[in-house]
């Protein structure tokens, strides 16, 4: 049997990237690097390996006539045109689950370090501020109310852990998820008006493109703490630097932001904010068992059987 060839439109993780090149034959990124073979090797492209932060425009895909899969690794899927992969019949499958622990274990981290103030107070032990005396008091965790914007497989696990943490947990959707026992505000301003820390964990794309505006981080108010381990796009980022800049809200704890790799400078100046580089599922395990799904889920797809996860679109 021929090989099959997958184009890969990001850099692999390492341990996606070995299972791919022993089963198939795999084209890194040719379009950046040589268009020429590419436009030769486009017919033959069956399948497509993604991170959750690739694009796969419908420009993409109109060049590549034999394409039946898009495998995504992660769990987010917003830059892929998903209307344009289902209309010519191509499948989309992502890594849901798998991280759920990661993003809400660092969802909670965020939310500590940017109320207890963490990367502060490491500061100010290590640049020998200490001897003068103690850093400015912090703000209780414990007890307090969480908001959570978005109540899916990750934003539960959040949940389940600020219970640990005796927090009253109340959420935003577009419905309500009559099987849970926590309050539903309708609006993500109605939730910020009534929490202490606002937790971001929807889908990027369009549907919740800029949802955390100006008037959300008024209603969060000047004792409130944002937590976004969603996607930068859900937050009006000049908004948000603005109301951390003028005390608006209280603080801040990011993993992702509107222009990944750039952050900017004014976002980076401002002290009472935590900052991480997009790590919620980077860990060892976790980016095993996420390449070890979506290679099974290409595996799966060219034996003939049914792909293990496919995106709800494509289920
Ligand atoms: P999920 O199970 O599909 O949950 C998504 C939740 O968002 C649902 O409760 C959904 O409820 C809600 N939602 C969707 N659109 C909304 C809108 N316009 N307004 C308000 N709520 C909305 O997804 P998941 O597995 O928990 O993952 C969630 C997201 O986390 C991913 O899509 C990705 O963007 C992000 N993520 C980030 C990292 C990281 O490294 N930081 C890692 C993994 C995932 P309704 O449908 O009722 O609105």
């Amino acid at each position: 049997m021929p090989a099959i060839d997958i184009l890969s439109v990001t850099k692999l993780s390492p341990f996606l990237e070995p299972q791919l090149h022993a089963a198939f034959k795999l084209h890194d990124r040719l379009y950046e690097t040589d268009p020429a073979a590419f436009a030769k090797l486009a017919p033959q492209i069956r399948g497509i390996a993604a991170s959750g932060e690739s694009k796969v425009p419908a420009s993409l895909i109109a060049q590549l006539p034999a394409l039946e899969i898009i495998s995504v690794f992660g769990v987010g899927y917003d830059g892929v045109d998903v209307a344009a992969a289902k209309a010519r019949n191509v499948m989309v499958t992502h890594t849901p689950q798998v991280l759920n622990d990661d993003v809400a274990d660092l969802a909670i981290g965020l939310m500590l370090s940017a109320a207890r103030q963490l990367p502060a107070a490491d500061r100010y032990v290590k640049d020998g501020k200490w001897t003068s005396g103690p850093m400015p008091l912090a703000r209780k965790v414990s007890g307090a109310r969480i908001g959570i914007v978005g109540i899916g497989r990750i934003g539960q696990a959040i949940a389940q852990r600020a219970l640990a943490f005796n927090m009253t947990v109340a959420y935003t959707a577009r419905s309500k998820r009559a099987e849970l026992p926590y309050a539903f505000y309708p609006t993500p301003a109605e939730l910020a008006a009534n929490c202490d820390y606002l937790v971001l964990i929807t889908p990027g794309g369009a549907g919740t493109n800029k949802l955390i505006n100006a008037e959300v981080l008024k209603a969060l108010g000047p004792e409130g703490i944002l937590v976004n381990v969603a996607r930068g796009s859900v937050v009006d980022q000049e908004a948000l630097i603005h109301a951390l800049q003028n005390g608006v809200i209280a603080g801040a704890g990011l993993d992702v932001f509107e222009n990944e790799p750039n952050v900017p400078e004014a976002l980076r100046a401002i002290p009472h904010v935590v900052l991480a580089p997009h790590i919620g599922s980077a860990t060892r395990q976790t980016r095993q068992a996420m390449a070890d799904l979506a290679f099974n889920n290409l595996k799966s797809h060219f034996d003939g059987k049914p792909v293990h996860t496919p995106v709800p679109e494509c289920g």
